[in-house]
């Protein structure tokens, strides 16, 4: 590569978290390419390189056409992101990317994490729900996202059926938190250590796919807790890039549930909302750049799931329009609206349009 070229950014996805790590890359002078099939959503503002993210032979081609390859996804398989030149690395993806691996981790960095069991067979449900009590929750070890892979049990009779629901693979039981609300704390780990925290956000869930996301969350002493939790894990991980991890909060203290290594959709208020985007600030990690404030304004997002409301209908108000260009499909993330904290009416009027969807 020539000394005047652009350094090149690779991203293993092309989808909507692609397609935001592109436009961010703009204004930092870099080159995006992504690794994802011909019509995905980040073709809008990247170049987009057909590669089965399943062929370690494909993806390692993708790899050397770039300087350092990130991910807008982490179930990736392992084997295929081996001897990359990869932000965040291979072991933080792949700790994420199984649950079970993922809860001995919290815990073994010292935070509280729902009862839990390994459980690879029906007898071994059977056994472990005795043991946990209902209810509960299965969840599939790998390739979970939006509540996807997951069956409720609320009776040692349902067993049966929870392992069918969920197809008979490597599970994780879990005890069900009776939390009063769900919580996620975004961070950005540079090259030297440096780390900076966004405020906790409040989300709320519906069917296991996220909706609203309010920031902050105003707990101080829950901030700095969770900030606390948060350094650990990134120090343990030796983690470059941006990390979400998601808590419950229950009788005013948090319980770890899940991380994601890479941006997340509980930050895209980050976008108009904070001093440098979670995906400028991801960029700037990958590449060594020194990260950027993380200073923010409350600030109120909304998930578009299914559909994207006409144009014509959002125009009067004041908002910030996502559309990720994607075709309609009942339960589908298509976009997101982002307002001002203080645009209180219009914020209630889109909460419940959206609601409907
Ligand atoms: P997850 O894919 O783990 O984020 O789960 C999706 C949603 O299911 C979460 O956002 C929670 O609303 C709910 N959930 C997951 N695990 C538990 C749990 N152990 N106890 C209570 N609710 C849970």
């Amino acid at each position: 590569m020539s000394s005047q070229a652009k350094t090149r950014v690779g991203v293993l996805g092309a989808g909507q978290l692609a397609l935001m790590l592109a436009q961010a890359a703009r204004g930092l002078e870099v080159e995006l390419l992504c690794a994802g099939q011909p019509g995905d959503c980040a073709e809008q503002a990247a170049t987009v390189l057909p590669v089965d993210l399943a062929d370690a032979r494909a993806v390692a081609d993708f790899a050397a056409q770039v300087d350092v390859v990130t991910l807008e996804s982490e179930n990736i398989d392992a084997a295929v992101l081996e001897g990359l030149n990869l932000a965040p690395n291979a072991r933080a993806v792949g700790i994420a990317q199984d649950r079970l691996l993922e809860k001995r981790f919290f815990a073994g960095c010292g935070l509280e994490v729902a009862p839990f069991a390994p459980v690879d067979s029906l007898p071994e449900l059977e056994h472990a729900l005795a043991e946990l009590g209902t209810p509960a929750i299965l969840k599939t070890r790998r390739m979970g996202y939006d509540g996807k892979g997951q069956a409720r049990l609320y009776a040692p009779a349902d067993a049966a059926a929870a392992w069918r629901e969920t197809g008979g693979v490597p599970c994780i039981l879990e005890g069900m938190v009776q939390f009063e609300r769900e919580v996620s704390l975004i961070a950005a780990r540079g090259r030297t250590g440096e780390t900076m925290f966004y405020p906790l956000i409040e989300n709320v869930h519906r069917d296991g796919i996220l909706r609203v996301s309010r920031a902050p969350y105003d707990a101080p002493a829950l901030q700095l807790a969770a900030e606390r939790h948060m350094r650990a894990i990134l120090e343990a991980l030796e983690y470059v890039g941006v990390l979400t991890v998601e808590f419950f909060v229950r009788e005013g203290a948090l319980v770890a549930n899940e991380m994601a290594p890479r941006v997340h959709n509980s930050g895209h208020w980050t976008i108009e909302g904070a001093a440098t985007s979670q995906f400028e600030n991801h960029l700037r990690a990958v590449l060594g750049m020194p990260l950027g404030s993380t200073e923010s304004r409350p600030s109120v997002m909304l998930n578009c799931i299914g559909r994207m409301p006409p144009e014509a209908e959002t125009r009067p108000y004041r908002l910030a329009r996502h559309d990720y260009g994607k075709a309609a499909r009942p339960g589908r993330k298509v976009g997101h609206l982002t307002f001002d904290a203080t645009e209180r009416e219009a914020i209630e009027t889109w909460r419940q349009r959206l609601a409907d969807e």
